[in-house]
């Protein structure tokens, strides 16, 4: 086991863990109580009689007094229960010729609407599926639905949304569907509010309420169904007519032996829930200790609107995924926001909330439950707190102590953001530093950098003018460099030397070299550090797998030829390859690996080709681009991704290394320092990785092996490692996770 025990668990609204109390009951479930209801022997009443005694607190913990609560799996069967009880209903009923809807919430768990749209086609109702708007405080539409609900079928609306913890006034939405008189069915998802608000399903109107346990201290596989008495129901399971035919299959026992530990729970018949105060005190807690520590997070939601166990927060110079490695690292438990998207993890419910961009990419939802105590809370904290410093020690954030604790930065960084690059040189004797095609949205990270690490910035340059995102040339240049003319790609007008074309990063020589064609105003930087380090920084003119596109109204394809003649030659076996984009994962190429597998630049490359053939190949490609990619902006023809093979360890085959082999923990250095690394590990960020590669030419031949925390950074490091010929690489499969 490499990772530490005792995790602070604060994704509640994930799922939570069993309490003790509740998992006695459910070993007591199954090993004496195990009978079956059915049965008519004593066992199989006893087991009978468990289940009328749920049931029963069931409704008092929902003010249910009519209506039938019927067990079932989790929400996601009580949802199905719901919508296809409604739609067998509803089919009888439909009117040929008039239309009908069907209403759902934006910020709806995804197992609404795509229940939805499954049942809509299965049943052939055909009706028009619409979400009903949020505000920008989470809550919906209520004129909307007052304007929709005549045409609904069946409304379905949350109790309290599972990443921002916002409650609906349900009251007001009864009200928009009619009140007494309302025609719609109305189901309300309640899996997110039980033990977090009032419930009360007789006077609130509502027909179908699912509910789960294990996002209340049960296991998973156990919930239930709330059915209002007059609400259409059709069994979703049948069979051998258990729940009174209501649901078949014989009944999950220790999973009501659970349910009824938490239903005890809140009607106060034991004390394993705090009081709903403390909850609001825990919260003020964590939230004056967030932001005491990160000085631009921003809370996302109304606190005012939302249940106390809930906090959803952004931190602007931070992803969702950055500060999940860092609370994992400081063995806290939380959630990203969302799910990852086809490019970045975003949340879908703070789009429709309407907020900023950055605040849904960087979303994360912190949540606890009601069977938290004040110790988890104060630990946390400090854990919190931790984290932020470790934060503080990469230069991540800016304090006093960063700047006195930095460990100092030498050589060269890549900054990604999606998939455009960012580099950053700096030079460890002279402290000066040099950043090439800035990225807007990591801005705040390189001025923490430069400051943090008390950088003289030379330059602030740009490969060219990016088509296809804004460089934070002008925003850098403002804050960190001297009021030093340059050019409009950031160039110093007044150079250091007589040679226009170079400035020097302390003793190290920068060259510019134009090389227009993706661009009329490309331009490569090459960098020497030493008689067999140097480093090119060819923007989008050299791409890894392809050559940059040529195609945009300011490109030219015959340049392009000119000016990879006149850049191949200065580039040696040994240049590192620095493009402005990484679409694979491969951070950095070098000329042998281009020549071996881009046909067309070993044909310029040997002259094998002329300008006109040229033109006509590279327009091929582009179109092929066009059509491979659709709306985004590729800013080139790219290989497709031939992630090299690379051998999976366990922490079982640590005792066996040979002494020579280096092992990398690929983790940021924050994350590194928070735990306990493996003896002997080296910390190699990806953002380092390049550096590596450039300057441990001599190890390639030693064992490697790379570790993180679940082994998605390490592979595609380890990946990068083989193509550029380490020969014995391997990786920790599932990383710290599942070592
Ligand atoms: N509805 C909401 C609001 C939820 O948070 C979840 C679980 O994440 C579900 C439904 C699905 O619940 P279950 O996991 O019990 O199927």
């Amino acid at each position: 086991m490499l990772q530490e025990h005792n995790p602070i668990y604060l994704d509640c609204n994930a799922t939570t863990a069993v309490l003790p109390q509740v998992a006695a009951a459910v070993n007591q479930a199954m090993t004496q109580n195990y009978g079956n209801p059915s049965s008519s022997h004593i066992t199989g009443i006893q087991a009978k009689d468990l289940m009328t005694r749920v049931r029963q607190k069931a409704k008092q913990a929902i003010a249910a007094e009519q209506g039938n609560i019927i067990f079932t799996s989790g929400a996601t069967e009580g949802i199905q229960t719901a919508i296809f009880s409604a739609l067998v209903h509803a089919k009888q009923q439909l009117v040929a010729g008039q239309e009908y809807c069907l209403l759902y919430g934006a910020t709806e768990h995804k197992a609404v609407p795509n229940s939805l749209a499954h049942w809509n086609q299965i049943l052939d109702i055909n009706a028009k599926i619409i979400e009903i708007p949020v505000n920008n405080k989470g809550l919906l539409d209520l004129d909307f639905i007052a304007s929709h609900a005549p045409k609904a079928l069946l409304v379905c609306t949350m109790a309290v949304n599972n990443e921002t913890g916002v409650y609906q006034n349900l009251k007001a939405i009864y009200d928009s569907l009619g009140g007494s008189n309302k025609s719609a069915l109305w189901m309300v998802d309640c899996v997110q509010g039980l033990g977090k608000i009032q419930l009360d399903m007789t006077t609130m109107g509502i027909d179908y309420a699912p509910f789960s346990g294990h996002k209340l201290y049960a296991p998973k596989g156990i919930g239930f169904v709330y059915v209002a008495q007059h609400a259409p129901f059709t069994a979703f399971i049948a069979g051998g007519g258990q729940e009174s035919g209501l649901r078949s299959g014989t009944e999950n026992m220790p999973g009501l032996a659970a349910l009824e530990v938490v239903f005890d729970a809140l009607l106060g018949h034991n004390n394993l829930f705090v009081k709903e105060q403390q909850l609001y005190d825990f919260r003020q807690q964590l939230v004056e200790t967030l932001q005491s520590v990160f000085p631009t997070m921003v809370i996302n939601h109304d606190l005012a609107y939302s249940v106390a166990t809930t906090i959803n927060f952004s931190v602007k110079g931070f992803t969702s995924k950055e500060i999940m490695d860092l609370f994992d690292a400081a063995n806290i438990r939380v959630s990203s926001g969302s799910a990852c998207s086809s490019k970045v993890t975003r949340s879908f419910v703070l789009d429709a909330m309407g907020l900023e961009s950055w605040q849904s990419e960087s979303a994360i939802r912190l949540s606890f439950g009601p069977g938290n105590n004040q110790q988890d809370i104060d630990l946390a904290c400090k854990r919190i707190k931790q984290a932020a410093r470790a934060l503080q020690s990469s230069c991540r954030l800016l304090s006093e102590n960063s700047i006195n604790q930095a460990v100092a930065a030498d050589g060269l960084y890549l900054l990604n953001h999606e998939n455009a690059c960012c580099w950053i040189y700096v030079d460890k004797a002279s402290k000066q530093m040099v950043v090439i095609d800035p990225l807007k949205p990591l801005s705040q990270r390189i001025e923490n950098f430069a400051r943090c690490q008390q950088l003289q910035v030379i330059a602030i340059l740009d490969t060219h003018g990016h088509g296809d995102h804004q460089s934070a040339r002008d925003e850098l240049t403002h804050l960190l460099s001297s009021k030093q003319q340059c050019d409009h790609l950031g160039w110093p007008q007044s150079p250091q030397s007589a040679d226009t074309d170079m400035i020097m990063i302390g003793e190290k020589p920068l060259q510019r070299i134009a090389t227009p064609g993706h661009t009329h105003d490309s331009h490569c930087y090459l960098l020497q550090c030493g008689p067999h380090q140097s480093f090119a920084f060819v923007g989008d003119t050299i791409l890894m797998g392809g050559l940059g596109r040529t195609n945009f109204d300011c490109s030219s394809s015959n340049m392009m030829y000119q000016s990879l003649q006149k850049l191949l030659p200065l580039l040696s076996q040994d240049t590192v390859l620095c493009c402005s984009h990484d679409y694979n994962n491969e951070f950095c190429s070098s000329l042998p690996i281009e020549l071996a597998r881009n046909s067309l630049l070993r044909q310029v490359s040997n002259q094998q080709i002329d300008v006109t053939q040229f033109i006509e190949t590279k327009k091929q490609l582009d179109n092929q681009l066009e059509d491979q990619v659709g709306q985004t902006i590729v800013c080139g023809t790219i290989a497709g991704c031939d992630n090299a093979q690379v051998k999976h360890v366990g922490a079982e085959q640590l005792d066996q290394l040979s002494s020579d082999t280096i092992i990398l923990d690929i983790r940021e250095p924050h994350e590194y320092h928070l735990g306990q690394p493996i003896k002997n590990s080296i910390n190699m960020p990806l953002s380092q990785l390049v550096n590596y590669i450039a300057s441990h030419n001599e190890d390639r031949h030693r064992p490697h092996i790379l570790i993180c925390r679940s082994g998605t950074r390490s592979a595609v490091a380890a990946s990068a490692l083989v193509k550029f010929g380490f020969d014995n690489v391997a990786h920790f499969n599932g990383g710290y996770a599942l070592n």
